[in-house]
């Protein structure tokens, strides 16, 4: 029997799982999905996500309402109302989508909060880039002016992962929209709700039927269904690099652009200068913060010998002190994993590890509460003993688990720290700043945090290098990722062109 959740805190009516397909609520005709609270096992919701019949359903209503000049003709500033007003209400809603990502992910309310802001912040963002954003005059070589100008795609997919919903789908969705385009979302199995909740407010924000579709559903028959449709104009991807890599392949074969934002295995470095109490924070921050399920997460540690032996210890007891708890409780730092399946992928990746003999110096478990007992918890784990080499210094884990090395000198740290398939983000902790930006420029990596990490700016690129994904999001250039440049030359002479004038009759 199906059991539903007792616990307050993170209470709220949730989606009733129907699907939003080209501006109408259905009920989806695909596979079943089923969404739990991993805090507890209780289900939240068991909806049919969509099939491929919904997909084409959705993919034609976005081809007559992106083509409609009511929305194709709309000036920049026009356009731009309409984020602001999704924005809005997304702001407004803040509240309610931080409870229902709670209950999706198993996140904390104050992060899930602290998503939905950002995601309006997003929104915003784009409606202003659109009104900010020039076409270009070029430089004049000949009797004619010529501009390069900016146009939609069309059609965008945007495929999403679980770990943080509302912020990759408006990552995605709000520069995809502000370029003109029409959008159709695909969110992850294991998080549909919050998509389903941003369909809601898109809807009330009273943007044209059509223009945004939500289609929860299996990855390989509608996300499939997306990237491989003739229609479909890019595909803007975050998840992990094995779909990734297939779905580049695909691309590659319709000729169509995508953007990847991958997996990664990220180092973070101590170097014997750094002021130990930020270095903790920040290390303890960077990878245990959203219980490590985050691409960016810090989860190589590097720490310069000569402060191994004291710095270590220090950074294994304060990871004790993490208070690991409920999603809904305010002093919750880590709270449990997205699904109990994906714990016993943590608990398979530890297990190897100490097989491949690596020695545990916290964690390694679940937690002892029996508050917590029915959840998919799991401790903060912290790792030695193994070289670089290793599979848990390779693969990524996706889970509360840390890795720590030792290194010599800077060019060791940064031979073990490139050593690596990842290049997502890098963290330096020394008091010594051009080092730090010797070290910044050395690592190959699409994000450098100085004495800091995890921090982020909707204003600033973001992407990976190697197999962490290819292309940018976020930034002012964002939006032209979403868009095809249009080169257009306008004759100033009012002349016949003279390779044929000799031949006019003047008739
Ligand atoms: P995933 O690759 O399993 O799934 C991501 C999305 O792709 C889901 O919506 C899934 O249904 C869909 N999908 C699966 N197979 C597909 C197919 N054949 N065709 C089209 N779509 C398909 O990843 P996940 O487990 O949901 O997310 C975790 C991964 O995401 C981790 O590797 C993490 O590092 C990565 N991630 C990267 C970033 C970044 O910005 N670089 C951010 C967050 C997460």
């Amino acid at each position: 029997m199906t059991r539903m959740s007792k616990i307050n805190a993170p209470d709220i009516d949730l989606p009733d799982g129907r699907l939003f397909v080209g501006g109408e609520w259905e009920t989806g005709t695909g596979a079943e999905i089923t969404s739990i609270f991993p805090a507890d096992g209780t289900v939240n919701r068991i909806f049919r996500g969509a099939s491929r019949e919904d997909g084409l359903r959705a993919i034609a209503s976005a081809k007559a309402a992106q083509a409609d000049p009511a929305w194709r003709n709309l000036k920049p500033h026009e356009r731009a109302r309409h984020l602001y007003r999704i924005a809005d209400g997304l702001e407004a809603n803040a509240d309610r989508i931080s409870r229902i990502q709670t209950r999706d992910t198993g996140k904390t309310l104050k992060e899930t909060r602290a998503l939905a802001l950002s995601a309006a912040g997003t929104f915003r963002y784009f409606g202003a880039v659109l009104e900010t954003m020039d076409d270009a005059l070029t430089a004049q070589r000949g009797d004619a002016l010529t501009m390069s100008v900016w146009e939609p795609l069309g059609l965008v997919a945007a495929i999403t992962p679980w770990n943080s919903p509302i912020a990759s789908d408006a990552q995605k969705v709000a520069p995809a929209l502000a370029a003109g385009n029409a959008v159709l979302l695909k969110p992850a199995s294991w998080a549909p709700l919050v998509s389903l909740e941003l369909a809601r407010i898109v809807e009330e924000a009273g943007l044209p039927k059509g223009l945004f579709s939500v289609l929860p559903g299996a990855g390989r028959e509608i996300g499939n269904l997306l990237v491989e449709h003739p229609d479909i104009g890019r595909v803007s991807f975050t998840g992990g690099t094995s779909t990734g890599r297939q779905i580049a392949r695909q691309a590659a074969e319709k000729l169509m652009p995508v953007s990847l934002e991958l997996g990664g295995k990220s180092p973070t470095i101590v170097f014997e200068d750094a002021d130990p109490d930020l270095a903790i924070a920040g290390v303890l921050y960077g990878i245990f913060s959203s219980t490590g399920q985050s691409c960016i997460a810090g989860a190589r540690l590097f720490v310069q010998r000569g402060i191994y032996d004291s710095f270590v210890p220090r950074l294994v007891r304060a990871a004790e002190r993490l208070r690991v708890g409920h999603p809904g409780d305010p002093a919750t730092q880590v709270s449990c994993l997205v699904h109990p399946d994906h714990r016993a992928a943590v608990e398979t990746h530890v297990a190897a590890a100490l097989a491949e003999g690596a020695q545990l110096l916290t964690g390694g478990r679940r937690p002892d509460d029996p508050a917590l007992a029915e959840g998919a918890y799991y401790l903060p784990t912290i790792l030695s003993g193994v070289p670089n080499t290793a599979r848990i210094c390779r693969d990524e884990v996706f889970g509360p688990v840390l890795v720590v090395l030792p290194f010599e000198d800077e060019a060791d740290l940064i031979a073990q720290a490139n050593d690596n398939d990842y290049g997502l983000a890098c963290g330096v902790w020394t008091r010594d700043f051009p080092k730090a930006w010797r070290i910044g420029r050395a690592i190959n990596t699409g994000t450098v945090w100085i004495n800091t990490y995890k921090q982020f700016s909707i204003s600033t690129p973001f992407g990976g290098e190697k197999d962490s994904g290819m292309a940018r999001e976020k930034g002012r250039e964002g939006l032209r990722a979403y868009q095809a440049q249009k080169a257009i030359y306008t004759d100033l002479t009012n002349a016949p062109h003279p390779w044929a004038a000799d031949l006019l009759d003047g008739a």
